[in-house]
Order: structure tokens, then C-alpha cells, then sequence
């Protein structure tokens, strides 16, 4: 099978040939529609996070079909479409597995970091950790619900009740969560990098109805904040948009070093706090709400062998909505 591989961190991704993968007791291997590329595979590649297995094939918004099942998966069919996210295995027996928060299993494996993904023709996943897709999406605009809108709808969780959200960096979890948070009755105001016209346009065409950029203060005190772009000096500035009480939530896995700040902006029982992966329980409630939103996707699809291009349009943040490597044809 073509893959596209990392053989270190730092290194572009190369084309490979690699043997289709075998599932073991358990897991299905899937044939690859189309893969999502997330913030998290720029981490990766960059050597932000630790211990990535090496070399390893990068991507955790997988939509796939069944092609091929192993040993006791029971309740699954060959052809069937799912969907791969980053959580792909736990260890069922910790004090985390076991009080419903798997997603901070010490022992957890996650998809396109310990386990190879889905910049590939074939993956082998779990098959206790996929999902079943809504229809009405095609494999295209499914791919950044898996991540984006997985992880999204987590941080969106952890706000609160949050009546006026505000949403730091605009990219594919936030066009997501602004449609989310809008069906909910919420009101959203969108943080862009400075004079990103086009950024700040395209969160008001998803129901922000104030978009500027992240040094401006907000119109009025935020309820909350959730923070998607790496950026660590966005906490003191998102503190001192909330008003009392209020939550600003680290989204992401990896942030740059976060600037000290005074008291004072902490005070009044704001509350910092991060969101880690997901549980599988998040994945099941976020993709029953998506279609009833509905949330639409937006989504610039790339060939697989132009995996390295969709890294760096992400990193220069030049994408409307999320990047998708397409395997198949439409
Ligand atoms: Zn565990
Ligand atoms: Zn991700």
C-alpha cells in the first residue's frame, strides 16, 4: 500500500510502499477514504509531543470502510463506513479507565502517534474504538468530525453554560463548535490572528456575530473562552476577557510557554483548565448532535502524496475550515 511515512521528527513525509496491514485478535483493517489533518499531526511532525512511535504513518480523522475483520470482532461487516478518532485503545483497568474518563488513561495508545493512522491506503484499528458515521456526510466532510469535532465538542462541554463564547483561532475545531454553540442558543465571538480579514469573514458567515483579531478586547466580558490556536500568551489575554466565574479551556495538546500574569485576572473564580483526547462516550453524543445541528464541514481536499502541502497551509493557517487527504474518488 502507498503511505506517507515519518521517519523522524523534524523530516517531511515521504512516499512509501508498505505491506497492507493484518489485523489481530480484534481490530479490522480498514480501507481509507479519507484522512483529516489536524494541528496535533504538525506537533507530531515538529517533535512537540513525546514518544511517537518511529517511523509512523500520522492521521486520526479516519473514514474508512471495513475491508477486512480479525479474530472475535463481532457486531461489524465488511463494507461497513466508520470512522477512526485519536483514542485507539485503553487500558480498561486504571483508576481513569474505570470512573468514565478513558480519555486520561496513563496506558492509552493513540491513533497516528502510537499506532499508525490513516495517511495510508489501508489502517488497522480497534474495533471497540470506532464509530459508526451519520449519513448525509460524505466521507470528505465526516473526516474533520472526528478530531475537530470531537475534541471541539469536549472543550465546548467544559465551557459551561457559557451564554457568550468566545472562540481563540478559527480554524477547523472552531468552525465547527461556532455552528454547535449557535444551535444551542450560545453567542459566539471569534478571534482571528490580527488583520485575517478573510478568517474573520468566514467565522461570521458560521454565526459569530463579532470576529476580531485575538489582541482586541471583546465588545462586552466573555462567559468563556476556548482556546484552539498553540498560542500560550492567548491564556492572560483570554483571562482578561471573561468576566467572573467565567472558563477559558486550552483546547489544544501542545501550547508555547503560557507568560506569567497578576492574580487579578484570575481572580473571581475564573477557572484555567486544559481538555484532553476523548472518551468514547464523546464521540457517540457529538456525532448524534452533528446532524441535527446540522454542522456543516468545510473542507480543502488534498491528494495523499500531498500530505506535506496540508501540513504547511495548516501551519501558515491559510485554510478555510480543515485540510482532508482524499483516497478515494468522491
Ligand atoms: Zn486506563
Ligand atoms: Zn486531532
Amino acid at each position: 500500500m502507498r503511505a506517507m511515512l515519518l521517519d523522524a521528527p523534524g523530516r517531511p513525509l515521504r512516499v512509501a510502499e508498505l505491506p497492507r496491514p493484518e489485523p489481530g485478535p480484534g481490530q479490522v483493517v480498514l480501507s481509507v477514504r479519507a484522512c483529516g489533518v489536524c494541528r496535533t499531526d504538525l506537533h507530531i511532525a515538529d517533535g512537540d509531543l513525546p514518544n511517537p512511535k518511529l517511523p509512523l504513518i500520522l492521521g486520526h480523522e479516519i473514514v474508512g470502510t471495513v475491508a477486512a475483520l480479525g479474530p472475535g470482532v463481532a457486531g461489524m461487516r465488511v463494507g461497513a463506513r466508520v470512522g477512526v478518532p485519536w483514542l485507539g485503545w485503553t487500558c480498561g483497568e486504571c483508576s481513569f479507565c474505570g470512573s468514565g474518563r478513558e480519555n486520561l488513561c496513563e496506558r492509552a495508545r493513540f491513533t497516528g502517534c502510537q499506532l499508525d493512522g490513516g495517511y495510508a491506503e489501508f489502517t488497522v484499528a480497534d474495533a471497540r474504538y470506532l464509530f459508526p458515521l451519520p449519513d448525509g456526510y460524505s466521507d470528505l466532510a465526516a473526516a474533520p468530525l472526528l478530531c475537530a469535532g470531537l475534541v471541539g465538542y469536549r472543550s465546548l462541554v467544559a465551557a459551561g453554560d457559557a451564554v457568550r463564547l468566545g472562540l481563540y483561532g478559527f480554524g477547523a475545531a472552531a468552525h465547527i463548535v461556532a455552528q454547535v454553540a449557535r444551535h444551542q442558543g450560545r453567542r459566539v465571538f471569534a478571534f482571528t490572528r490580527p488583520r485575517d480579514d478573510d478568517a474573520q469573514r468566514f467565522a461570521r458567515t458560521l454565526g459569530a456575530e463579532w470576529a476580531g483579531g485575538s489582541e482586541a478586547p471583546p465588545p462586552e466580558p466573555l462567559d468563556a473562552a476556548i482556546i484552539f490556536a498553540p498560542v500560550g500568551s492567548l491564556v492572560p489575554t483570554a483571562l482578561r476577557a471573561v468576566t467572573r466565574g467565567g472558563t477559558v479551556v486550552c483546547a489544544g495538546i501542545h501550547m508555547s510557554e503560557i507568560p506569567a500574569f497578576p492574580y487579578e485576572i484570575l481572580w473571581g473564580e475564573r477557572v484555567v483548565r486544559s481538555v484532553a483526547n476523548l472518551t468514547r462516550r464523546d464521540g457517540a453524543e457529538f456525532l448524534k448532535l452533528a446532524p441535527s445541528v446540522p454542522v456543516r464541514t468545510t473542507v480543502e481536499p488534498f491528494p495523499l502524496e500531498r500530505a506535506n502541502e496540508a501540513l504547511a497551509r495548516l501551519r501558515q493557517g491559510s485554510l478555510r475550515g480543515a485540510a482532508v487527504l482524499a483516497l478515494a474518488a468522491p
